[in-house]
This record gives C-alpha cells, sequence and structure tokens, in this order.
C-alpha cells in the first residue's frame, strides 16, 4: 500500500479536489491511504477564529463562522451537486462540524479565556471538514472512499499546539483499524494534523504537520512509498517563491531533507523524515499541477553526491547574544541557558558558542520566549535583536565546498553569526533580514547558476 498526502492548495477549491481525484484514480492498484489537509487558508482562518473569541470580539467571530460555512458549503454543492441525496448526507455532516465549532468558540467568548486544548479543538476543525467532503467527492467520482478519524488513530503527549505522538500506542491503534477500514475500498480518507491525547482530547501535530502525519501513517502501515502532493515540482534547490529559476533535485537523502527542512524549507514538515527512514520508505515530493512530473524522491544517502544541495532560509527568528560578564573560568553557561529554555519549551534554531558567549536564533512565534530571555538576562549579559533573519546551505558535506564561507561574505557584508552543522550537513549565517533576498538569490546563483 501507499500513503498520498494533499497539502492546503491541492484542495482549495472543487476544481483542485478533482484534480486530486484523477491522481488518486492512477494509483489505486497500490492501495493508497488518503491524506488531506485543511483547504488553503481555512487553518488560518481558525487561528483568527480562535483569537477573536478569546478577546470576546463576537461579530468578528460570526463574521468568520459564516465565511468557514460558505466557503465548505460552496465546494459541496460544486462537487456533489450531480447528487442531491449524497450533497444532503454530506451537507448535513458539514453543517454538524460547523455548529458544534460554533458551540465551542461561542463558550471561549463567554469566558474569554483560550487554553492551548481549545485552541487545538478549533483549529483542527479544518482537516475534519476537508476530508468529509474529499471523501464524498471520492465515492461520487467512482473511488470507494472509506473516512477514518485520525483522532482516534494518532495518540499524542498534551502538549496540544504541537503534540508529539506515542509511537507505540499509535503504531498498534493504526495497525489494529486501517486494515478493516480498508476492506471493500479502494481507498482509505483520512486528516493530517489532527490526533488526540491520551485522554481523548482533540491535539494538533504543530503548523505544516500533515506531512508528518502522513509519514506516521506510513510508518505504521509499512507503507511502500509516502508521496507528499503539493504545488511545487520537487524539492528543489531554493524555495520557487525567492529565487526565480531554481533546479530540481531528483534524489537526497534522508539526512539532507531533514536539514534542509528544519533550517527552514517548508516543503517538508521536519518531524516527515524519520518515522520514514526508521522503515526505508521513499518519500517522493510530487506536484499537483503537474502530476505527470517527476518530482523528487527522499532516500537512503548510498550513491548520492556530497556537497550543496539548497539554500534554505528563516527570515522569522529573534537573535539572541549572551555574555558572561568573565571571559575565561565561565562555568556551565551552556547548560544554564539550555536549561531556561528547555523549561520555557522555546525551541532553538541555531547555536554557537565559546566559554563567554553564546549566540542562538529562536524561531518566532513561540509561547514563552520573552520568559526566557527575561530569566537568562537575570545571569548574563543579554541582548535581543529582532532584524535579523538566517541563511543556510545544506548538503552532505557542505562544509567542506570550497568558497562558501567567503562568497557569502561578499554577498552579505556583514555577518553576525557562522555555526556550522554537527552533522557536517550545513553551514549556516545570520544576517541581516533586510538584505535576505538579495543574500539567498546571490548565493543560489554562485552555488547553482549553469550558464
Ligand atoms: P502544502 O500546503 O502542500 O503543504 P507548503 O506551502 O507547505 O505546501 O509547501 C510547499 C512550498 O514550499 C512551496 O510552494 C515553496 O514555496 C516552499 N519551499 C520552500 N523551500 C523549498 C524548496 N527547497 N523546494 C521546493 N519548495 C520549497
Ligand atoms: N492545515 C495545517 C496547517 O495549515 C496542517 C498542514 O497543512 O500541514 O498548518
Ligand atoms: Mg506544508
Amino acid at each position: 500500500m501507499i500513503v498520498m498526502k494533499f497539502g492546503g492548495t491541492s484542495v482549495q477549491d472543487a476544481q483542485a479536489i478533482r484534480r486530486v481525484i484523477s491522481i488518486v484514480k492512477t494509483r489505486l492498484k497500490d492501495s493508497p491511504l488518503v491524506v488531506v489537509s485543511a483547504f488553503a487558508r481555512v487553518t488560518r482562518l481558525l487561528v483568527e477564529m480562535a483569537e477573536e473569541a478569546q478577546a470576546q470580539h463576537t461579530s468578528e467571530v460570526k463574521d468568520l463562522m459564516d465565511k468557514l460555512r460558505e466557503r465548505h458549503e460552496g465546494v459541496c454543492a460544486d462537487l456533489l451537486g450531480g447528487n442531491p441525496d449524497l450533497l444532503k448526507e454530506t451537507s448535513s455532516l458539514v453543517g454538524a462540524v460547523c455548529d458544534s465549532l460554533e458551540d465551542f468558540v461561542a463558550g471561549v467568548c463567554k469566558i474569554g479565556e483560550l487554553s492551548p486544548r481549545s485552541r487545538a479543538r478549533i483549529v483542527s476543525t479544518g482537516e475534519v471538514l476537508s476530508s468529509i467532503i474529499v471523501n464524498a467527492a471520492m465515492n461520487e467520482n467512482g473511488v470507494v472512499s472509506h473516512w477514518a478519524d485520525a483522532r482516534t488513530l494518532i495518540i499524542t503527549d498534551d502538549n496540544y499546539m504541537s503534540a508529539r505522538p506515542d509511537m507505540t500506542l499509535t503504531k498498534a491503534n493504526i495497525r489494529r483499524v486501517v486494515p478493516g477500514i480498508m476492506k471493500g475500498a479502494d481507498v482509505v480518507l483520512t486528516q493530517g494534523f489532527v490526533a488526540s491525547t491520551t485522554a481523548g482530547a482533540t491535539s494538533v501535530l504543530g503548523f505544516e504537520g500533515s506531512d508528518y502525519s502522513a509519514a506516521l501513517f506510513g510508518m505504521a502501515l509499512r507503507a511502500d512509498r509516502v508521496e507528499i502532493w503539493t504545488d511545487v515540482d520537487g524539492i528543489r534547490t531554493a524555495d520557487p517563491r525567492v529565487v526565480p529559476q531554481t533546479q530540481r533535485l531528483e534524489r537526497i537523502s534522508y539526512e539532507e531533507a531533514a536539514e534542509m527542512a528544519y533550517l527552514g524549507a517548508r516543503v517538508l514538515h521536519p518531524l516527515t523524515i524519520e518515522p520514514a527512514r526508521g522503515k526505508n520508505i521513499p518519500i517522493y515530493v510530487l506536484n499537483t499541477m503537474n502530476p505527470e512530473g517527476e518530482g523528487s524522491a527522499v532516500v537512503m544517502g548510498e550513491g548520492i553526491p556530497d556537497g550543496p544541495k539548497s539554500v534554505a532560509f528563516r527570515d522569522e527568528i529573534d537573535f539572541l547574544v549572551i555574555e558572561s560578564s568573565q571571559i575565561v573560568g565561565v562555568k556551565d553557561m551552556l547548560s544554564r541557558v539550555f536549561r531556561i529554555l528547555d523549561d520555557c519549551r522555546v525551541a532553538v534554531s541555531l547555536v554557537s558558542a565559546s566559554e563567554s558567549k553564546v549566540s542562538l536564533t529562536i524561531p518566532a512565534g513561540q509561547l514563552h520566549t520573552a520568559e526566557a530571555v527575561e530569566q537568562i538576562s537575570e545571569i548574563y549579559s543579554t541582548t535581543l535583536y529582532k532584524d535579523k533573519a538566517q541563511v543556510s546551505v545544506t548538503g552532505r558535506n557542505v562544509v567542506y565546498h570550497q568558497g562558501l564561507t567567503s562568497g557569502v561574505l561578499d554577498i552579505a557584508g556583514t555577518v553576525y553569526m557562522v555555526s556550522v552543522g554537527a552533522n557536517l550537513m550545513s553551514l549556516s549565517f545570520v544576517v541581516d533580514r533586510e538584505k535576505i533576498r538579495e543574500i539567498i538569490c546571490g548565493l543560489h546563483d554562485m552555488l547553482f547558476k549553469t550558464e
């Protein structure tokens, strides 16, 4: 069997969903389990709804709720208009999910409090809605599709918005339940992103986490491959939204893909690699708009050449420089700093450390960054920069690539930190954010331009 995951733009409207169905039809002999994301931009709308509810803005919440219903009802009507019974049945399922969300959000509005648990409950709705509609559309188009609820299959800890699965329980659940749902079906249709805690409350695997869901299903079901269907022709030498002329990477290793994802390339969620690598399941990145294209394969590293594979970046970071008043004989600085970050559940991207100085980059948008910085500044002299970005060149043994650092210095002018990946798979630089695009394009030209 195989797993096929379709991201938000791949299911953004009726036309896109018809395209998905025709792609799935080409794979029926492989017994696909299909994982879908929320329709494009729906998760963002739900995040906004949760925040407006917390702020007790009832009329804004109502507007968002109306938008959510209209969008999903419109797609239903378009896809199922030819089958009034199925349309009625599906619309009532969609309506029930929206009614239940509306009740829940009204409760949040009333008390003006939003726990991570309530937030996860709200933002998970997009995948539930999209999966109900895509499932019905498959059946309407001659593909026998059975719906599975990922919330009963992927079981996580109670870090609701960035929940981590209990692998043993998750694997056992999927192996016990999915084969039964598969019986008599061409495909099993389920959701990315959503899960639930051992206590049964809804949790989510972190934004962009549907890729990770696909890999978890692939691992548990020992899939022959995992296909990630998105809006680009495979994994490329840089983000095509930033660099106009990128090249497709035909094959890269699990480790290289993990490194570029971890350093900001959003084409794959960083956690996706591990479950697939553990069972040696290839991951293919394919384009819904160009299904005949070859895409990219993420596989074991044998036979894949060394050297630069891609330029990745993160422009939404905080850059933190921590210094001790002593320059020698400083004890435990790194461990004290990391204990605080760990206690505050703040994740770090890059680190560079000497005995008396530690520089770090912290991906933005984390709940407790300010608290961690305050605790660190009670012990050490600390400066927080909000106008920096990080750029990385990734690929196996890339650190040995001649002229890389001097090239970056030539392009960037000033570099505030250099970090060598401990696995020698990346070389990263902290630079001025206002120059980031220019630097990415310059670096990409230097490394990959052919003529
Ligand atoms: P989906 O909704 O299908 O999960 P995403 O938007 O999360 O899609 O991921 C696809 C996007 O990743 C592309 O549109 C592209 O802008 C971005 N991206 C960033 N780096 C790369 C890269 N090296 N190769 C391909 N795409 C990349
Ligand atoms: N819908 C979720 C998000 O937008 C998960 C995903 O698309 O991967 O983050
Ligand atoms: Mg994504």
